[in-house]
């Protein structure tokens, strides 16, 4: 089995055992074996990782990996505009090479900012083929991946049912599971329309679904008015609320609700660049804090804002400090005398928090022995980043993608000095700017 000794450098775990200054990390095939000041293991291969801080391989809870190629498209657009132009019109020009080439790419460039773990929601799969597709590119990239399978949003043609009558086809969920079992770095959930998107009957079918199946059922809720107003009443009455349940955006619930939900152990996925620029409302984050819980954090739409979960973080951070403080100065006066939310919370979104949505808490989302060796090195040496005076605030408030060295998922190096290793990108970019032109010559003028 492989051993890798990284030493050296500054170690975030994000565990309770808490930080290291200065140390080693020993990983032994896909896990983390020892986190300590020193370790001496002659037979590791030893990676020097001096001036370089150790993170939790960062987790984005919540991408449409299928619009990677159209960066930047619908980037002006509001939520309107994108249900009208991206989901009744682009989107129904997809073909499964198109997912298939998003997707992985979309998932290499994950990787390459330091992302180690995708919840890739994928709702723009009419065939079987193109959900086909979108995994193959999941597996290519060798990301950490939960595939969460969703279904397409067209516009009602004559003659057949709007997709909100439709039940979450389970037939080819079950195809996926079964094709599927037993991959370690792949996992089948479920993306379902919600009440918020659907009829009663439709919501009642896909929480009992996912239920059976023992899947994660995550949904979108907002964006105008729901489908079913007394949804989530009904769905409580019948049983069907649990920590397997995942609600992203949320901002139209109200207090009580998110309090109800938070003691039923459902967990939110915000997106807040993403909400703040499509104008959904403020995110989730300050309203889960009072209630003493937190989010995921997405990225939401690369057709709409950068892939890179360190300024999500960043960006979710300065929303609700400017929210906090906005309150603050209207009672009081004054600017307030502390910071509320620490830059060691906003990473905790796009680290543990993630983990928990994914229900692999135990597994991922921080470093600690026994846990996947799901890591990244961040060059701590590079001008932007010097002086360091907390390792913490350094990686939140400053590191872009041009200081992550290194990327390990599973035991395994993706990234090695600045490069993704294994992969010879240029074939790809070339296919996912054809397939991005060829799509974005549909969209209606
Ligand atoms: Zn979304």
């Amino acid at each position: 089995m492989t051993r890798t000794l990284i030493r050296n450098a500054a170690i975030v775990t994000m565990d309770t055992q808490g930080d290291l200054p200065v140390g080693d990390i020993l990983v032994t095939g896909d896990t983390i074996a020892a986190i300590a000041p020193h370790i001496g293991a002659d037979d590791a291969q030893v990676v020097d990782a001096s001036g370089c801080i150790i993170i939790p391989g960062l987790i984005n809870a919540h991408m449409h990996t299928w619009q990677t190629a159209l960066r930047g498209l619908a980037a002006n657009w509001t939520l309107l505009e994108y249900f009208r132009r991206m989901h009744a019109g682009l989107a129904t020009v997809f073909e499964p090479e198109d997912l298939r080439i998003a997707t992985e790419m979309g998932a290499l460039n994950q990787l390459n900012c330091g992302t180690t773990t995708l919840a890739d929601w994928c709702h723009n799969n009419p065939t079987p083929e193109h959900n086909d597709a979108a995994i193959e590119g999941l597996l290519a990239s060798g990301i950490r991946a939960a595939f969460f399978h969703g279904t397409p949003k067209p516009d009602p043609k004559p003659g057949q049912a709007p997709f909100w009558e439709v039940p979450h086809p389970r037939a080819e969920t079950e195809r996926l599971l079964r094709a599927h079992q037993g991959q370690s770095l792949l996992s089948i959930q479920a993306a379902i329309l919600g009440p918020h998107y659907s009829t009663l009957e439709v919501a009642l079918h896909d929480f009992r679904m996912a239920r059976e199946l023992g899947l994660i059922a995550s949904m979108h809720q907002g964006g105008g008015p729901a489908r079913t107003s007394d949804g989530w009443e009904r769905l409580e009455e019948a049983g069907l609320l649990g920590d397997n349940i995942n609600i992203v955006h949320g901002h139209a619930l109200s207090d009580t609700q998110l309090e109800r939900f938070c003691s039923l152990g459902m967990s939110f996925s915000a997106a807040a660049e993403s909400e703040m620029t499509q104008g959904h409302g403020h995110p989730l984050t300050g309203r889960l804090r009072m209630l003493g819980r937190a989010p995921s954090l997405g990225v939401d739409l690369e057709s709409v804002i950068s892939g890179d979960m360190l300024t999500q973080a960043r960006v979710a951070l300065g929303m609700q400090r400017s929210l906090d403080n906005f309150a603050y100065r209207e009672m009081h006066g004054s600017i307030p005398p502390t910071s509320t939310i620490t830059t060691r919370e906003a990473l905790a979104w796009v680290t543990v928090e993630g983990a928990r949505m994914l229900k692999q808490s135990h597994r991922i989302g921080s470093l600690a022995p026994g846990k996947q060796a799901d890591l990244v090195l961040v060059r701590a040496t590079d001008l932007n980043m010097q002086p360091v005076h907390d390792a913490v605030n350094t990686v939140v408030m400053q590191a872009s993608l041009a200081n992550i060295d290194s990327v390990m998922v599973a035991g395994h190096w993706k990234k090695r000095g600045g490069q993704l290793l294994g992969v010879d990108l240029a074939p790809g970019i070339a296919k996912l700017a054809a397939s991005g032109r060829k799509i974005a010559a549909a969209l209606a003028p």
